[in-house]
């Protein structure tokens, strides 16, 4: 049996159950079925993986009282035993990786290559903020005149959770577990194109004992569960990952409920590669920046600017490999690119190929389906771009990667903060002084010189402008999930104004 039939075979017994009884909602540690039912269908061949449970806005307001009644008692438990139960939704998803591989490739058509490191992320974001979370009520003490002030941390109550569909797992655990770590119980309202995962990650956490209500799972679409998610007064945050206009669209629901929001955005990020640069080890960024994951990628380095005069041989190398990336069926251990999501995004995707044709940039690779089933595309490259072309300025989020040569370092940077979004960038140069300066001009969250997009869960993630509001990461994910507070004690020798005396 070749690798990718043992991996058809195991995925067939994993998603037997999901056939006959759908995929439900979990409330309150309580399957649920919905009135009605929507469908999720793999991108490899349209074939119909299971019915999923339709979330509503009566669906969402259960999931909100279950998750405000379970809040005191999970707020109020002993951080030793928070941490412990964190630890098992660690140790189980690190048991089911394979299952829960397997299950992401075939409901979004990322590669299994990246996908089984995926699913292991996962376990790894629990343990980080199992351990790094702040006690029941860390803080500090603050002396004033006539006064001792102390400060404490408290979670901000029950947070809804609304992720995409690109690496759904790993995103939606980076989310759930500071959340639950921090003493927030938790509303999950994952992306309609794929639910899979979204499920076992929520069986996970009632497998691991985690009390019911303190994480509980509402399938269903953006303008109907997710928007229900975001003005309900009994949910205090919504933490989201998804597109800009959808971030705009959330921001207007939660005004009238005073929802706290935590963003992050769409982007599209600059690599920047100077003359001076280790050209080797910039192709092998570039490439794996825009074309891994299919390019549906938040960070990924979707605008290459290379000076001019390294370009024509750093294209040419570029289209060498470019044309032989192997795009095949995502659970094929050799597939480098799976295909895109669904029909629509496939259409966008593509549509970025005409539009980029139109705009007169020169196609120097792909541009064009693969076979005549699923949403198979070939990796693309346009040269030759200019910076206000739609192809240099849209965030496409497929594996079509747009090149823009510059002269000097002013018009790199000039042509890389002239968008929109403000995610990653990345700089490739030995000029250390060079480096410090653009980076520190440059307008992005998240910056990395000389690398690829290589993560350190105590380093901030997070965007500027159209890319997103707040960091995840380290504590700060915790300064979005928690309130401080200040008690003033008086030590009882302050003069107090009198009135009326
Ligand atoms: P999307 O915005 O269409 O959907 C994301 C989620 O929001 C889904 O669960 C969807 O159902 C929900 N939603 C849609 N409309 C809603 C509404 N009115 N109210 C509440 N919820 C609503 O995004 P997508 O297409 O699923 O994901 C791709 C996008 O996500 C890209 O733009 C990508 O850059 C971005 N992204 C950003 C990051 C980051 O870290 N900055 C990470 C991953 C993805």
């Amino acid at each position: 049996m070749t690798d990718l039939a043992a991996h058809q075979a195991k995925l067939a017994t994993h998603l037997a159950r999901f056939r006959d009884g759908g995929i439900l909602n979990l409330i309150d540690g309580q399957d649920q079925g919905g009135a009605d039912w929507f469908e999720t269908r793999s991108p490899v061949d349209e074939s119909l993986i299971a019915r999923v449970a339709l979330g509503t806005a009566e669906t969402v307001d259960d999931a909100a009282r279950a998750a405000k009644a379970a809040f005191p008692a999970w707020a109020a438990m002993p951080g030793e035993e928070r941490r412990a139960l964190l630890h098992r939704i660690a140790d189980l998803i690190e048991e089911r990786a394979e299952e829960i591989a397997l299950c992401e490739c075939w409901d979004t058509g990322q590669a299994w290559r990246f996908m089984s490191k995926a699913a292991l992320r996962g376990a790894e974001n629990f343990r980080f903020f199992a351990d790094r979370a702040p006690g029941a009520r860390d803080g500090q003490s603050l002396h004033a005149p006539g006064q001792l002030n102390i400060t404490s941390r408290h979670p901000i109550g029950p947070v809804g959770v609304i992720t995409p569909w690109n690496t759904p797992f790993m995103l939606s655990t980076w989310k759930i577990a500071p959340a639950l770590a921090a003493g927030c119980t938790v509303v999950h309202k994952p992306a309609e194109f794929s639910p899979l995962t979204a499920r076992l990650l929520a069986e996970i956490g009632r497998q691991a004992g985690l009390p019911p209500g303190v994480l509980n799972l509402v399938n269903g679409m953006g303008e109907g569960a997710g928007k229900a998610l975001t003005e309900h007064p009994d949910i205090r945050a919504i933490a989201f990952v998804g597109e800009s206009r959808t971030g705009s669209l959330i921001m207007k629901q939660g005004a009238d409920t005073l929802k706290r929001v935590h963003f992050e955005l769409g982007g599209k990020n600059p690599v920047v590669v100077f003359a001076d640069a280790d050209l080797d080890r910039a192709l092998d960024a570039v490439i794996f920046m825009i074309y891994s994951l299919n390019g549906e990628r938040c960070t990924s380095s979707s605008r290459l600017l290379v000076e001019e005069g390294i370009a024509p041989e750093f294209h040419a190398r570029l289209v060498e490999r470019v044309n032989r990336i192997r795009v095949g069926h995502p659970l094929d251990p050799a597939t480098e690119i799976g295909p895109l999501i669904h029909e629509t995004h496939f259409r966008k995707v593509t549509g970025f190929f005409d539009i980029g044709k139109a705009e007169g940039a020169c196609l120097a690779a792909g541009g064009e389906r693969v076979g005549n089933t699923g949403w198979f595309v070939k990796p693309t490259l346009f040269t030759g771009a200019t910076p206000q072309m739609r192809i240099a300025q849209e965030e496409v989020f497929g594996p079509m990667l747009t090149s823009i040569t510059f002269k000097t370092e002013a018009e790199a940077l000039r042509i890389a903060n002239d968008v929109a979004y403000g995610l990653t960038g990345y700089v490739w140069t030995n000029d250390l002084t060079r480096a410090l300066r653009f980076s520190d001009a440059l307008e992005a969250g998240m910056i990395w010189v000389n690398s690829e997009n290589v993560r350190h869960l105590p380093t901030p993630f997070g965007g500027v402008k159209a890319s997103g509001i707040g960091r995840d990461g380290g504590d700060w994910s915790f300064d979005f999930y928690m309130e401080t507070k200040n008690r003033a004690f008086a030590l009882g020798n302050h003069r107090i104004q009198r009135l009326g005396a």
